[in-house]
């Protein structure tokens, strides 16, 4: 039976829980650095405020613990904010966090007040409803990561290895397109 741990510091975990649930996964929270210590069979890192985030990351002393299980293998998603906190390189903001995936992102890149909007696009080749909210985007992406979505010309969800990062929101739509590439495509086959 698989267990994904959900981040559950701040942002949309709650909706990552309901979706896993809807697809039969098995999940718990991880609210402090012992929960690390629960085997899990993926990780969730949901939308959020990168920065409020990645602050309670850094003091509850989880940060380095979790750079050191993704880059062992421990697959994850992140979303939106998500995104953020594994990314390499944020582009227009000085702060940095997990930084695992070989991508270099934009916060807020679609402007702060008009930022948010709905759309339906191609993930991995299937047409699926995404939110954007605030959302960043890749502006870069190394030579390892898979792009698997563009919007608009821009990068919005990709992989690299054992990670998965989405600028929208699938959480917070009805479909779990994106939770069962998660499950079925990665965590399963690894
Ligand atoms: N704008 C947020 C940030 O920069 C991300 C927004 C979100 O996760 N919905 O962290």
């Amino acid at each position: 039976m698989l267990r994904i741990g959900v981040l559950a510091l701040q942002g949309a975990f709650a909706e990552h829980e309901t979706m896993l649930d809807r697809i039969g996964v098995e999940h718990f929270q991880i609210r402090q650095k012992s929960d690390l210590d629960v085997p899990m069979d993926g990780l969730i890192v949901p939308g959020g405020e990168s920065t409020a985030i990645g602050k309670l990351m850094n003091d509850l002393d989880m940060t380095e613990s979790l750079r050191e299980r993704i880059m062992d293998g421990l697959l994850v998603f992140g979303t939106c904010a998500g995104m953020i906190l594994l990314a390499k390189e944020v582009e227009n903001d000085s702060r940095r966090f997990l930084q695992v995936m070989d991508i270099g992102v934009k916060r807020n890149a679609y402007g702060r007040q008009l930022g948010s909007f709905f759309t339906h696009d191609d993930f991995a080749g299937k047409r699926i409803p995404m939110t954007f909210i605030r959302a960043p985007y890749i502006e870069r992406a190394g030579e390892g990561v898979e792009v698997l979505s563009v919007v608009d010309g821009h990068i919005v969800a990709a992989r690299e290895r054992n990670m998965l990062v989405t600028s929208f929101h699938p959480e917070l739509t009805d479909d779990t397109s994106v939770h069962s590439y998660f499950i079925e495509q990665m965590v399963r086959k690894a």
